[in-house]
């Protein structure tokens, strides 16, 4: 599957539906409704390869919408059955692929707590980089995060901003030393909070 990218400086907006206008959308089945009422306070940035380290497949896209073969790689035997999602996943290109509407809950956090609150994944938007925590994230990434945050940001009452690491310590270690958090905060305009 080929996924169309537009221009790396562009000005993102999110319709009333929580859907990024900029980004291409593959609808992932791994996502519900966040509790009634619920808040969109959090960011929580992640990272993911699939295979693990390669960075110009599908696999990625195939994982979360359910249709990954996990006979074709020995790192695949452990996703058998695991269905999660994020709301968005940026390439190492830049290009932006949306798989949950903002509204709904998208399944990256698994067991987590923020602040003394549990069920990360009900008050948060989830962003996936591609990358494996040794290689440095690439520029345009860096581009499209800051763009995708402030619109976020605008967008929705985002307080603060999270790795994976922090809200499941010693269990997720994304995104890890090669994420630049001084590069990616310094270049926010909006939105600069991070606990
Ligand atoms: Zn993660």
């Amino acid at each position: 599957m080929r996924i169309g990218f537009n221009s790396l400086h562009f000005t993102m907006d999110i319709d009333s539906a929580g859907l990024l206008d900029s980004a291409a959308f593959i609808l992932s089945p791994n996502c519900d409704e966040r509790p009634q009422g619920e808040i969109i306070g959090l960011l929580v940035i992640h990272y993911i390869s699939l295979p693990p380290g390669q960075f110009s497949g599908d696999d990625v896209i195939q994982f979360f919408t359910n249709r990954l073969d996990c006979d074709f790689h020995p790192a695949y035997k452990s996703l058998q059955g695991v269905k999660v999602s994020a709301h968005f996943f940026i390439r190492r290109d830049g290009a932006v692929i949306q798989f949950v509407p903002c509204e709904k809950r998208a399944w990256h956090a698994g067991i987590s707590t923020w602040q003394g609150r549990e069920r990360c994944n009900d008050f948060s938007i989830g962003i996936e980089l591609e990358g494996n925590g040794t290689v440095p994230f690439t520029d345009a990434q860096y581009t499209a995060l800051i763009s995708l945050t402030e619109c976020l940001c605008a967008r929705y009452p985002i307080q603060h901003i999270a790795g994976h690491s922090d809200i499941a310590p010693g269990r997720k270690s994304d995104p890890g030393p090669c994420f630049d958090w001084k590069r990616y905060t310094s270049g926010l305009e909006v939105c600069r909070t991070q606990d």
